[in-house]
């Protein structure tokens, strides 16, 4: 049968090119060396606190300099639109023929913000913007430790289901002529109740917090939101990426045991690269947590092509 040749596995390592004997380490020892090393969280987390607090401070100081919510922004006057918010209302369009709702600026917003976006890696905006996200890693940690003490058992799902969410939001619009997915997006709605003041809707976002803590971790960034699957959708042909080098590699998997989407970096498992250097699927959200932990420094940011062009 003539087909696509599957490429064949790289060959293990000799024990003297693992990168720990390079050291001149024990394993162990070399597993731990970064271990404390937070330094892109650290960035992450202060530029996600700065881009949600010039949103609260330009409306409490009524400034135009970031106005508006993550649903739809202006930033120093030019409009940002959230994709995913855009298609619902032109999938109520499609029922009320109001077209009055898809103006030029939202059309100069969504290019804009899509642009963004592609250039920047697609999912970066999970981790280095949205404020639930920030939430949610917070309970991501408690999560893991009840794990960790046997006092709750993980549950995982297909990760198709957030396929079937994207279009179900979209459906739901179609037939309701009311933004739905809008009224529980724990995005917008955490990213008003910081601008605006709280409000008892917060009681849904507890709710889904502890769903997360007690039954599923990041239930609903790896299996519902439609908005980081837009963004994955975006990203697929993105420049900016994390680059794996396999020289580097001592397949310890810690950056597995990080990852919100493990599954990106299949390759650090011990024989499955297949080739010098890989780089992650589109899932990535960009959080920087495995270039911070890697002990070999195998995994790095990277933009894809530039060394061809440099
Ligand atoms: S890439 Fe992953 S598996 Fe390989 S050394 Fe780094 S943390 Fe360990
Ligand atoms: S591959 Fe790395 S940067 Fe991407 S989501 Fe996983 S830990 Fe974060």
């Amino acid at each position: 049968m003539i087909g696509k040749k599957e490429k064949q596995p790289l060959p293990p390592k000799p024990k003297d090119q693992m990168p720990h004997v390079k050291l001149n380490m024990t394993y162990k020892e070399w597993m731990h060396r970064h271990e404390g090393r937070h330094t892109w969280r650290n960035r992450r987390w202060a530029f996600v606190i700065f881009i949600n607090l010039l949103f609260v401070v330009s409306f409490t100081f009524d400034l135009a300099v970031l106005e508006g919510s993550l649903n739809g922004s202006r930033l120093i006057g030019f409009y940002l639109m959230d994709p995913y918010v855009s298609l619902e209302l032109a999938t109520i369009s499609l029922r009320t023929h109001y077209w009055h709702n898809v103006t030029m600026n939202m059309i100069i917003g969504i290019i804009t913000i899509l642009t963004f976006y592609f250039l920047m890696g697609g999912r970066t905006f999970c981790s280095w913007v949205c404020p639930y996200h920030f939430i949610a890693e917070w309970a991501e940690k408690l999560h893991k430790y009840l794990v960790k003490k046997r006092k709750i058992k993980e549950h995982h799902f297909n990760r198709g289901l957030r396929y079937v969410f994207w279009v179900g939001f979209l459906i739901l619009a179609l037939v309701t002529k009311r933004l739905i997915f809008q009224e529980i997006n724990p995005v917008g709605i955490v990213s008003r109740a910081l601008i605006y003041g709280p409000g008892l809707i917060l009681l849904w976002i507890l709710a889904l917090i502890t769903f997360e803590i007690v039954y599923s971790q990041r239930f609903w960034c790896r299996y519902v939101c439609p908005i980081g699957t837009t963004w994955s959708i975006v990203g697929k042909l993105s420049p900016v990426t994390i680059k794996f080098e396999y020289e580097k590699c001592g397949h310890c998997r810690k950056c597995q045991d990080v990852c919100l989407v493990p599954h990106v970096l299949w390759f650090v498992v011990k024989g499955r690269a297949t080739q010098a250097q890989h780089y992650v699927g589109s899932d990535c959200i960009k959080c920087g947590y495995c270039v911070d932990i890697c002990p070999g420094d195998a995994l790095n940011f990277s933009i894809k092509g530039l060394s061809k062009i440099v």
